[in-house]
């Protein structure tokens, strides 16, 4: 046996998890292949995690829960798992390095973007197709762009990018955000941003770069033509859950099934974060599933110690 937990992932529920995993001595591995600190570093601003009064951004926030959880001494490895094997006492973790063996396993893989699958998307991605609008934003200081959603998300970023555009585009397919009431009350207000309803986005058309979005109207019917610069895609996320297969129970989006422990239908397999089903992802939910998974983990390890030696 290499370790006691491994845990897949390092964003926000993988990070906690380490934190909890590592300070209650059990000796923990955390795999991340990208960035440590996941899709919350993408975010500019935080102003709901508890604690902090001052307004974070997601990279300053879990670049403390990595120094935090360094304290503790969790290996962090740079690998990417290319598959496991859940159901035995041992769990099997394969990298493109090596094989480990682990007791318990926790899942923090969180989630990505969803596409848009719309032509001119895929090729115009990274010249004026984005789906980060605090990576790329300042490099549309003065332009025109589109945010693509009616979430959280679209709305948060539509904001955001304010700071730097002329003007922002916010189409959504409905006629009402999906984003909670204090952001769509705050956006209502905002005089840059210019709704476009009930319409959906058929084409990005461009070159070397996005010059414009063939937008189809679901009410009207009608197709029309909107010249912008760039192109903000906010239309949902999807679970990175391929590396589990069938080896787990998903919600009808393939979302992971856990009970309130953070288990998951399989012993010793606990999953934490983004890629749980669940009514509220944030960064405040996630860390609260890393501590619970991590903990119920501990548990199940000390009661099944026996099935190890
Ligand atoms: P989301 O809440 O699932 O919203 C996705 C939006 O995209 C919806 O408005 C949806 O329309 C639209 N959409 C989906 N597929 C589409 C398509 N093919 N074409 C056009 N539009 C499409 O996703 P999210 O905004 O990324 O948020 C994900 C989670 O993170 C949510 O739970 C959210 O609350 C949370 N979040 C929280 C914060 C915060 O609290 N600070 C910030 C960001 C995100 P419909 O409305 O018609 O379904």
């Amino acid at each position: 046996m290499n370790y006691d937990i491994a845990i897949i992932g390092a964003g926000s529920a993988g990070l906690s998890a380490a934190i909890y995993a590592a300070r209650g001595g059990l000796n923990t591995v955390v795999f991340e292949n990208g960035l440590v600190g996941g899709q919350i570093t993408q975010t500019m601003e935080i102003e709901n995690y508890p604690g902090f009064e001052e307004v974070l951004d997601g990279f300053t926030l879990t670049d403390r829960m990595k120094k935090q959880a360094d304290r503790f001494g969790p290996e962090f490895k740079t690998e990417e798992v290319k598959n496991v094997t859940l159901d035995g006492a041992c769990k099997v973790i394969e990298t493109n390095k090596t094989t480990y063996r682990t007791k318990a396993l926790i899942i923090a893989t969180g989630a990505n973007p969803r596409k848009l699958g719309v032509p001119g998307e895929m090729k115009l991605t990274g010249r004026g197709v984005s789906y980060c609008a605090t990576c790329d934003g300042a490099l549309y200081r003065g332009k025109t762009v589109a945010v693509i959603g009616g979430g959280d998300s679209a709305v948060e970023e539509a904001m955001f990018l304010t700071r730097f555009v002329k003007k922002v585009y916010l189409i959504h397919r409905r006629d009402e955000l999906r984003a909670v009431k204090i952001v769509r009350d705050r956006v209502f207000k905002n005089e840059k941003v210019e709704f476009i309803w009930d319409t959906v986005p058929q084409e990005v058309n461009g070159e070397n770069g996005v010059e414009s979005l063939t937008l189809f109207n679901k009410k009207t019917k009608e197709t029309s033509k909107l010249d912008v610069d760039g192109v903000f895609i906010y239309v949902g996320i999807i679970p990175n859950n391929k590396i589990f297969e069938n080896q787990l129970n998903y919600d009808d989006q393939g979302f992971i099934l856990t009970d309130e422990n953070m288990h998951t239908k399989l012993h010793g397999v606990y999953a934490a974060g983004d890629i749980v089903h669940k009514t509220l992802r944030q960064v405040v939910t996630a860390v609260s599933d890393g501590a619970i998974a991590a903990f119920s983990a501990e548990k199940w390890i000390q009661e099944n110690e026996h099935k190890f030696e």
